[in-house]
């Protein structure tokens, strides 16, 4: 950091990471972004962590893709075998016209063919572009983005349960909170702003009640650490509301005013007693009792989760889980109280909102719906579309190796890291025959493309985000592209023109108007109220900052009510056995984001925590006979990485625990690509793998 002496001009804008939504300002000298300071933003009130402080200059990294690239006709065979510091041993540099021409005519009139991947990196009204060209041009409805590796399960629930996918409250309500459960998330590491406030509420007396199968920083703040046995969230979470039920803590007349399906949901718990459960999730049943007890005596609480929750088979049931136990309870609606699923991107709640996703179109309108269909069609002037649901994005991959899926516009995802089992999904984009990528580094996705379009950084575009607590923030340019790069919403707009359609956007704000025509929660939202502050959604009045708080008058489903679904025990889809004896668990570190495509080129990050490494625990390190700093191999059915130990009490004796930022060691090659039924999320959170000393593999 330093003083006004020391910067030409600031830019204030939003952090390109994670769905907190921080507002920070960019401090700029001579053209680069010099130093960056957290601002009073609605989330974060001048607070930023290490990544939102430190992690900005991969903008100016010598791999940044500066002009439009096409694979040569020489080029060696498709693999993750690019060097990004030489890439014209695979492609040629080409004109915008040349590399959007390319890319038309390898996409055009292949309808159900083509997929697309959006991204929630990206704006609010480049996701919706996106959606858009996929669905106009197309045909179809084969467009998804990273919330399908995320929060789908929670989404799905939400949408079931209370007939919304966004929190209930904001996170930064857990000030008028007494009790707050957080589980099956990391915020210390993930959402560390979100973390300084939780750390706040238990000074002033909150009691914060940890359940999470991994120890975390949060613990020390903790009144209840329930390190319950991976997998088993549906057990514990059923022999908690099975206390509330038995000992009459529940809220009788919240469930009569607000809720359906109560007595089945009454029955189903009868059968979940915690000296029941106590073995399986391996948390005593006293505990259960007593954790019970403090939720339900809360006179406010909140439930957060994460992705230990969403990332499994039974991703859904464990939100449904979630939601069951706010209602009976009556924590919701209310100061204090909620339901928030900590969303990860930046802008995974926006790009969600928008239509980014293969069975709804903006604001969780159904594609199945004629009649929403022809809201959209007639706003667009364009032909219907398909009123089936689309691929989703590992759907995608098993679409290709059967021959359905040829084509894809892949626009700042990287499922070559990203996707489970992620060897499968590198093979199948080598089969592609056309592969379009954009972004703003040769990312390992993009190394099978055959062309690729360089984008704009977060801080080199315009645009508005919506971040976890349903904000709605302006994004500024800090700084200009680099060389012939081009923000998102134009490269868009251009491949939609040669790919015939009527497109004529010349500034994202005419896209933001289009967008509030079929978006009920943009209602009273403007893009001029956006350059003055953010707007939380829905907002009710031109002058309505927004509503922190949602459905203290009941829910958005056809009968105003919130329901029950009962969820039972589900196994993981893989369970440990004498081959593959322990559990692998997969997430991210404090350092770094997601791929790392980011904040491995960022150098204060990447010298924080350079090298990949899993966490065990000292004790099975001992077992093995390998040392911290050791290497070891790790392997599941799907295949093996070679990776440095690192020692770490937080995980039990028979987990390990991997990152899966590091292409040298890709967690994702080990992971189990069996889908949740209704969100269709991977369970990243578990897979049956096994561990030896590097030399003995
Ligand atoms: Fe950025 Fe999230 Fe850190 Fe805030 S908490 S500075 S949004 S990474």
């Amino acid at each position: 950091v330093g003083d006004s002496a020391d910067y030409d001009r600031e830019v204030k804008s939003v952090c390109p990471y994670c769905g907190v939504g921080c507002q920070l300002s960019f401090k700029i000298k001579d053209d680069k972004i010099a130093w960056v300071d957290g601002v009073d933003g609605p989330a974060n009130e001048n607070r930023l962590c290490v990544k939102g402080r430190f992690g900005f200059d991969y903008i100016d990294h010598p791999h940044r893709l500066t002009t439009p690239l096409i694979r040569r006709d020489d080029a060696p065979a498709k693999g993750l075998n690019v060097d990004p510091a030489n890439l014209s041993t695979h492609f040629r540099e080409a004109t915008w016209d040349e590399a959007l021409d390319a890319a038309a005519n390898g996409l055009r009139g292949r309808g159900a063919e083509i997929a697309g991947l959006g991204s929630a990196k990206c704006s609010n009204e480049e996701a919706y572009l996106f959606q858009k060209l996929i669905r106009q041009a197309f045909k179809h409805n084969n467009v998804d983005h990273c919330t399908r590796l995320c929060h789908a399960s929670s989404v799905a629930a939400l949408l079931e349960n209370v007939g919304s996918g966004a929190v209930t409250a904001t996170f930064n309500e857990i000030e008028n909170a007494d009790v707050a459960i957080l589980i099956g998330c990391n915020p210390a590491e993930n959402h560390p702003v979100a973390a300084s406030y939780f750390k706040q509420f238990t000074k002033r007396g909150g009691k914060l009640i940890i359940m999470d199968p991994r120890g975390q920083a949060m613990k020390r703040h903790a009144e209840h650490m329930l390190q319950f046995r991976p997998g088993t969230d549906v057990a514990m979470l059923n022999a908690i509301m099975n206390v509330i039920v038995e000992e009459g803590l529940y809220d009788e007349q919240y469930i009569k005013g607000y809720t359906e399906n109560w007595e089945a949901m009454k029955t189903h718990l009868a059968d979940f007693p915690p000296e029941k459960m106590a073995e399986l999730c391996g948390i005593d049943a006293q505990t259960l009792r007593v954790v019970a007890r403090e939720f339900a005596g809360a006179k406010a609480g909140m439930i957060f989760w994460g992705m230990g929750i969403s990332q499994h088979i039974h991703g859904t049931d464990n939100s449904r889980c979630l939601i069951s136990l706010a209602l009976m309870t009556g924590q919701i609606g209310r100061p204090g109280a909620g339901l928030h699923p900590l969303r990860g991107q930046n802008n995974v709640q926006g790009a969600s909102d928008a239509g980014l996703i293969p069975m709804f179109l903006p604001d969780y309108q159904s594609v199945e719906d004629d009649g929403v269909r022809s809201a959209f069609t007639e706003v667009w002037k364009s032909d219907d579309f398909s009123n089936q649901k689309g691929l989703t994005t590992v759907e995608m991959i098993d679409a290709i190796d059967a021959g359905q899926v040829k084509g894809m516009y892949i626009l700042g995802e990287n499922p070559a890291m990203s996707d489970p089992d992620v060897e499968h999904a590198r093979a199948a984009f080598a089969k592609l025959d056309c592969m379009v990528v954009q972004d703003i580094f040769l990312t390992e996705t993009a190394n099978f493309a055959d062309v690729i379009f360089p984008a704009s950084a977060w801080a080199e575009k315009t645009g508005t985000a919506t971040n976890t607590n349903r904000q709605v923030q302006m994004g500024r340019p800090a700084v200009s592209p680099p060389g012939d790069a081009r923000e998102d919403w134009w490269i868009t707009t251009e491949l939609a023109k040669r790919l015939g359609l009527n497109w004529d956007y010349t500034h994202p704000k005419q896209v933001f108007n289009e967008m509030k025509q079929n978006m009920k929660s943009l209602d009273n939202i403007t893009w001029e109220r956006l350059e003055q502050a953010a707007v939380t959604y829905p907002s009710l009045s031109p002058t309505d900052p927004g509503q922190p708080i949602v459905f203290g008058d009941g829910f958005p489903r056809s009968d105003g009510r919130a329901r029950f679904t009962p969820a039972q025990v589900t196994a993981p889809a893989e369970v440990p056995d004498a081959d593959f004896p322990m559990i692998l668990t997969t997430g991210r570190q404090l350092e770094h984001w997601h791929t790392g495509s980011m904040t491995r080129r960022a150098s204060v990050l990447d010298w924080a925590e350079p090298e990949a490494n899993a966490s065990l625990h000292p004790k099975t390190l001992r077992k093995m006979g390998v040392k911290a700093g050791d290497m070891i191999t790790i392997e599941t059915r799907r295949g093996a990485i070679q990776i440095m130990a690192r020692a770490d009490r937080a995980v039990s004796e028979d987990m390990v625990f991997v990152p899966f930022a590091y292409v040298e060691a890709s967690a994702n090659v080990l992971t189990n690509p069996k889908l949740d039924p209704y969100g269709k999320i991977p369970e990243f959170k578990f897979a049956a793998c096994r561990v030896a000393p590097a030399e003995q593999a």
